[in-house]
């Protein structure tokens, strides 16, 4: 067994941003060579990115969070950063999709080969560049994760690279950064980090370790949904720290039946992964009733907005397709119920609960 690692050092707190230059300046007296910067798009002319400690011979590499990451796109990004001599730090700023294309890429220039050779558990053979993540948006877990995400069209598959090599080595976490993210995207991120706990808790296949994470993540998350104003400063700073948590329990743990059917919508009509979650566990509410219900009350509270009528217009392929791409998730679905869930979720059963949304 491959023991767990998880992100060695931290900044916690409001307006450490201001502190990344410092951090920067131990690892560029470490090492020859540049700092490459990803950053999410939505930075691009703000305010931050004056903020950015970028150097003369630095890489500054833009993430368009439109789609999320592909193999093919971190190939693109693998050759540029290829081109340059070794970084001395990699640094991400951004949401998951930006954390998990600095992780990946990071990954692919002390390894060989594409980032597809990658996808799965353990097959990252060298360690990565020394990695900084600043995450500006909060929920995903993907500063904390041993993964990163990337859907890979040739092979019909969304999987990352879990690796040790993968996990952050240093986090710069300021609540400061997410003010400005769009109250439904901050609501759908939020809410991931609750699903992770709420599936990883109900599964069978379970830890101690694990379990206190995500029972202090699925508090500080219901602090922040039930609260006046989950974006409220203090609300922030408690996602941020439910985020981490949480993606530091999934790593140890196993998600249930919502992430399987959100990936289904990912594959078949693209949509992003956390709203996805959202749309599943609402349909999903037989399965998780506490859970279904305590959405809908934070919807309500925090006057945000979970889409309807994704499948409305769906004929019996795209049921099929639905179906072939969640049913393979055996993992988190035999997590959930059990080796025989063929049975309960027959093509069926699946189908009206897709019906749904
Ligand atoms: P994201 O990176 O997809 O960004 C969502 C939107 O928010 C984008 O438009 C982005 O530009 C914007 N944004 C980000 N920060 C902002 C800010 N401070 N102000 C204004 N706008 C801002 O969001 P996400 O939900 O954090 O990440 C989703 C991705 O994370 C998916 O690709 C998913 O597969 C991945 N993920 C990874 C893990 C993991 O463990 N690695 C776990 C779960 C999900
Ligand atoms: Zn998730």
């Amino acid at each position: 067994m491959i023991p767990s690692r998880t992100v060695g050092r931290f900044l916690f707190g409001s307006g450490v941003f201001s502190q990344l230059e410092e951090r920067l300046k131990e690892r560029r007296e470490a090492l020859d060579g540049p700092v490459m910067f990803f950053v999410d798009n939505w930075f691009r002319g703000k305010e931050l990115e004056r903020a950015i400690p970028l150097r003369e011979g630095d890489a500054l590499f833009w993430v368009d969070a439109t789609d999320e990451p592909t193999t093919e796109g971190i190939d693109v990004f693998a050759a540029m950063a290829r081109a340059m001599a070794q970084p001395c730090a990699v640094v991400a700023v951004g949401g998951g999709c930006t954390l998990d294309s600095a992780k990946a890429t990071a990954n692919l220039l002390t390894n060989p080969g594409a980032a597809e050779d990658y996808q799965g558990w353990d097959l990252v053979r060298c360690p990565a560049p020394y990695k900084i993540g600043v995450p500006t948006l909060s929920g995903t877990g993907a500063e904390a994760s041993r993964t990163c995400v990337m859907s890979n069209a040739r092979k019909g598959l969304k999987l990352g690279m879990n690796s040790q090599y993968t996990v952050y080595d240093e986090l710069v976490l300021d609540p400061d950064l997410t003010a400005t993210v769009a109250r439904d995207q901050y609501f759908h991120t939020g809410m991931d980090t609750y699903i992770h706990c709420v599936e990883s808790l109900a599964g069978a296949y379970r830890n101690a370790l694990a379990d206190a994470w995500s029972r202090e993540a699925l508090r500080l998350c219901e602090e922040v949904f039930e609260s006046a104003d989950m974006m409220s400063d203090e609300a922030r700073e408690k996602m941020m720290v439910a985020s981490f948590l949480g993606g530091s329990a999934i790593g140890n743990s196993l998600v249930g039946l919502v992430h399987p059917f959100s990936a289904g919508l990912s594959m078949v009509f693209h949509t992003h992964h956390c709203v996805g979650n959202c749309i599943a566990l609402r349909a999903l509410a037989e399965f998780y009733p506490e859970a279904a219900e305590a959405q809908e009350r934070f919807l309500r509270k925090q006057n945000a907005s979970v889409p309807v009528g994704l499948t409305r217009d769906a004929g019996p392929e795209i049921f099929d397709a639905l179906y072939k791409s969640t049913i393979i998730h055996e993992k988190p679905l035999s997590n959930a119920l059990g080796s025989d869930f063929r049975q309960i979720l027959t093509p069926g059963r699946v189908a009206e609960i897709f019906g749904r949304m």
